[in-house]
């Protein structure tokens, strides 16, 4: 089941997108704030985000902005005015479709199907190895149901890993993997440290690694399984 995310202050307006929604066979969630909007995307798994322009603490803008630091997650924007600047400020800010105000909860309901189908053929969202799960979109990593916190360093490192699954990768490759982009300066011990985190994070017995193995004299290999 696809699950919704409502981010819209005008209650009447969120009630109705919910229950045109929910009777189409969607689970959602509604927040009438970006606060509380920030919290159901951290807690629960969404697939497309409904995110009004103008909320009581913030701009639909900015929180679109800063979502796409971290997540491809579809959205949706509705805007009350039809500048067509905001609306070009908008999909810049990475909305991937915008709807002005008023407008019919049908319409409304082709778009979300329309992003979904586009998005759904996509890259995975999802990286899946023996019961180790990386939710791409969130950043977020898990072992079976549960949630294994790790740092935006120790997510690059471990997407690295499962992208490669089953391949010895060098220390340069790795390291010229997660850092280029960045051209960040990292010193040599960064990559056995984090390394180190991941395995008392992942492993059973962190002193004979099995998940993350070490070949020696070249690197290491993601071992979790298919
Ligand atoms: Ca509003």
């Amino acid at each position: 089941m696809k699950t919704i995310l409502i981010l819209e202050d005008d209650e009447n307006l969120s009630r109705g997108i919910a229950f045109t929604f929910e009777r189409d066979g969607y689970h959602t969630f509604s927040a009438g704030n970006i606060k509380n909007g920030k919290r159901m995307l951290e807690q629960h798994k969404i697939d497309l985000i409904i995110l009004d322009l103008g909320l009581p603490d913030g701009n639909g803008i900015d929180f679109c902005k800063e979502i796409r630091t971290y997540s491809k997650i579809p959205i949706i924007m509705l805007t009350a005015c039809d500048l067509e600047t905001d609306e070009v400020s908008g999909l810049l800010a990475g909305a991937d479709d915008y709807i002005t105000k008023p407008f019919s909860l049908s319409i409304l309901r082709a778009r979300v199907e329309a992003l979904l189908r586009r998005t759904e053929d996509e890259s995975p969202h999802v990286m899946v190895s023996g019961k180790f799960r990386m939710n791409v979109d969130l950043c977020k990593f898990f072992r079976e149901n549960e949630e294994i916190p790790i740092s935006t360093t120790e997510y690059r490192l471990l997407s690295f890993l499962m992208i490669n699954a089953g391949q010895v990768l060098s220390k340069e490759q790795i390291l010229s993997s997660l850092w280029d982009n960045e051209g960040n300066f990292v010193d040599e011990n960064t990559l056995p440290v984090n390394i180190s985190r991941l395995r008392a994070k992942l492993e059973e017995d962190p002193k004979n690694p099995q998940i993350i193995k070490t070949v020696h004299g070249i690197g290491y290999i993601w071992n979790g399984g298919v």
